[in-house]
């Protein structure tokens, strides 16, 4: 099952990460807590969550460089299961 994994969607000047599919419940008792963006192993940015959001985040990356948009990865955290990348 991947309903825990986080998928880029790598845009112009966007890029929007969707976790799960099929998509991870987001209920009161089991949902994503946060959407972390990480370039180089680094943190770029990261979007907190609530339950009845969807599971998805969209983070500005048009002033990355080239070398930290290819190495761009999603770090998705569940609030039972823990924390899954891309
Ligand atoms: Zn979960």
């Amino acid at each position: 099952m991947s309903e825990h994994k986080p998928v880029l969607i790598i845009g112009f000047d966007t890029t929007k990460v969707v976790v799960g599919e099929p998509l991870h419940p987001m209920a009161l008792d089991h949902h994503i807590i946060k959407i972390q963006l990480l370039a180089n192993d680094e943190l770029i940015d990261e979007k907190k969550l609530e339950p009845n959001e969807k599971p998805e985040a969209e983070f500005d990356t048009k002033n990355l460089s080239v070398g930290q948009l290819h190495s761009l990865k999603a770090k998705a955290v569940c609030n039972i299961h823990g924390e899954f990348e891309s």
